[in-house]
């Protein structure tokens, strides 16, 4: 027909007070809260310039100077805004139409401020036949699209005219978009029903029409649309509009993918994703490139595999073809090691993946997670990718868990403590007494020996068996010395297993893994003499390191030793810095402790310790600078690894 094309100004209802929306913290009327950024009421504007609308009528009534002020602020409109004032905006819909009834001199759009559509939905409305006298809603009818079908405007048509409209109608077969083709006619019937009852809603003056048959309901088919009026709809929307992108996947437009940089996609991530800061693989790049420095930064075993388990590994490259088996045969071995059923044992691909797994067993975005710090990084990091809270609790002084401050720090939202033990970086262990004070309190509790075996060979795995909230995790990496394989294990009680079976990826951990740590356990004398060797060396080390002027080192029951070089006057950053020129990896904690300067050195071979301690000796004289040191807390989060 042919005034389609000459419709050229449309009406935007925008004065309600969209208390359904309202948010104490957003003192803004609704149509111009920002949906992904952008006002509700400039995203409607913007889709009806774009469809040829040279005049928006724009009905303003709660705040509508700022209204008003914000629209002539804004500087991409490009069709002309026209204000009507509404001053009995409390009233239903149908007045604040009939404020506007001069510019309904002839056919003209009706819109809400608060639905986004896509240009092709007006575009089709306006391509509908509507004959003259007539107005025209744009329904849709894929009911089923609808995700807040209770708010829903329904229609009930009937040879593609308005038979019925309403919220609560029990029969329908369309949904209300929110977009209208009207003219006087329907000015007329909301002034009768106005005048009858002192009020009027849209829905009136359509159901007076559509009484006599002029109302059309013109499908528009299968475009993108919603009604913006709840918090939960205004985040459909902002994910709409992600996807979609502004014009909601709008084709004629030939409008650019919104995700064509790939920078885009992290909008797609979580906030605490977005927050999360990647683990930092640098001084295992270092190391690779040059392989003549000596790696005593991750607390690895110096020795290789032994030939039993090269040889075990090579059995199993074999079977490559099948996916991983024996993990029954090497969790029963572990189990029966410590007085267990196989069914206590859960392995993982290293004990990070078990930590990741028990994190995100107990913990949701908000809950927190009590740390004792410093400690190992993970148990922080793989909390918060789940949008968990690392509730961190500084040790008292370097070597003791402030066990008052940890209970202290429990809420109602303390979901996980992890307890590492022989801890990385401060070596030293949890007493029991201490242990089971915090068990007590009934919270999974995670007892991390990745060290234990470097310590006096006392384990608490035996306390699985007392306190159902006890899980006990283990590593290959260390004295095992399989850290490239990747096979950490725990101990729980089988319902707690069962439980972390249910969220652990199946088949994480590769045949080749679990053939060289069957291999290892196997290998049992091998392994006993080289802990009892680096437990001399950790000694020899302590001692040297100990007789440095300027070096405090603290005693450790782990592979490695932790040392203060404050009193040298020197950065820990720095000292490793110049361990590297004398072609030593250590590790620094500087981020660790205010008044302190802790750097981590891994027990190496006897000839590498050796060596390490001319080295720090030279390093000593170097850049020796004394200065006084206080006294001072472990500040910050855990960063050791
Ligand atoms: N727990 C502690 C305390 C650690 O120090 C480490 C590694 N440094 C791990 C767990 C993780 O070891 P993996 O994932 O290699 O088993």
């Amino acid at each position: 027909m042919s005034e389609r094309k000459t419709i050229r100004r449309a009406i935007v209802l925008a004065a309600g007070t969209g208390s359904r929306l309202a948010e104490a913290e957003y003192d803004v009327p609704k149509p111009l809260r920002a949906v992904a950024g952008v006002p509700l009421l400039v995203r409607v504007l913007r889709t009806l310039e774009s469809v040829g609308i040279r005049e928006a009528v724009i009905v303003t009534g709660y705040q509508g100077d700022a209204i008003r002020k914000a629209i002539a602020a804004e500087p991409n409109i490009g069709l002309r805004p026209i204000f009507v004032s509404n001053e009995q905006y409390l009233k239903k819909n149908g007045v604040s139409l009939l404020a506007a009834s001069e510019y309904v001199d002839r056919e003209c759009l009706l819109t809400m401020s608060d639905h986004l559509y896509s240009p092709e939905l007006v575009r089709r409305l306006m391509a509908a036949d509507v004959p003259e006298g007539c107005c025209a809603l744009a329904v849709d009818r894929d009911i089923e699209r609808c995700f807040d079908l209770d708010d829903a405007t329904k229609v009930q048509s009937r040879a593609g005219r308005i038979a019925q409209i309403a919220k609560d109608l029990e029969i329908y077969d369309a949904l209300d978009t929110g977009v209208f083709r009207i003219g006087p006619d329907l000015l007329r019937e909301l002034a009768l029903v106005e005048a009858r009852s002192g009020d009027c809603s849209l829905s009136d003056g359509v159901q007076s029409l559509s009484r006599r048959g002029r109302f059309l309901a013109a499908d528009v088919g299968d475009v993108r649309w919603i009604d913006v009026d709840t918090p939960l709809a205004l985040q459909r929307a902002e994910a709409m509009i992600r996807v979609f992108g502004d014009m909601l996947g709008d084709e004629p437009g030939a409008e650019p993918t919104p995700t064509t940089e790939p920078e885009m996609l992290e909008l797609f991530a979580p906030s605490w994703v977005r927050a999360a800061n990647p683990y930092r693989e640098d001084h295992f790049e270092l190391a690779e490139r040059n392989p003549d420095m000596v790696r005593l930064m991750s607390n690895e075993s110096p020795y290789p595999p032994s030939p039993r388990v090269i040889a075990a590994v090579v059995q199993a490259v074999t079977r490559g073809n099948f996916y991983p088996g024996g993990s029954k045969t090497l969790r029963q071995k572990l189990a029966q090691r410590e007085g267990f059923e196989s069914s206590h044992v859960l392995l993982g691909s290293g004990s990070t993946e078990l930590i990741d797994v028990i994190v995100r067993t107990f913990v949701g975005p908000g809950e927190e997670v009590l740390l004792s710090v410093p400690t190992f990084s993970m148990y922080e990091a793989r909390t918060r990718i789940v949008g968990g809270i690392p509730v961190l609790v500084p040790m008292r002084d370097e070597q003791d868990h402030d066990l008052t401050g940890i209970i202290g720090a429990v809420t109602e939202r303390t979901k996980l403590i992890f307890l590492c033990t022989p801890n990385n970086p401060t070596g030293n262990k949890i007493s029991e007494e201490s242990l089971r004070r915090i068990l007590r309190l009934g919270i999974p509790t995670v007892i991390d020996e990745a060290y234990v075996e470097f310590g006096d060979g006392d384990t608490y795995s035996r306390i699985v068996h007392e306190y159902a909230n006890a899980i006990v995790l283990r590593t290959f990496s260390k004295a095992h010395g399989l850290a490239g394989l990747r096979l950490g294990y725990l101990f729980a009680r089988p319902a707690v297993v069962s439980l972390f079976e249910r969220v652990k990826v199946p088949w994480s951990i590769s045949g080749l893994t679990i053939a060289a740590a069957s291999a290892a356990l196997d290998d049992s004398l091998e392994f006993e003499s080289r802990v009892s060797e680096l437990q001399r060396s950790r000694a020899i080390l302590v001692d040297g390191l100990s007789k440095i002027r300027g070096i405090t080192a603290i005693p450790s029951e782990g592979n490695f030793v932790l040392v203060d070089v404050a009193s040298l006057g020197v950065a820990a950053d720095r000292f490793v810095a110049e361990a590297q020129k004398e072609g030593f990896l250590l590790r620094s904690l500087a981020v660790h402790h205010a008044n302190r300067s802790y750097v981590r050195i891994t027990v190496g071979t006897p000839e590498q310790n050796a060596q390490c301690l001319l080295a720090v000796e030279r390093i000593a004289k170097r850049v020796s600078n004394p200065k006084s040191s206080t006294f001072g807390i472990w500040t910050s989060i855990g960063d050791a690894e």
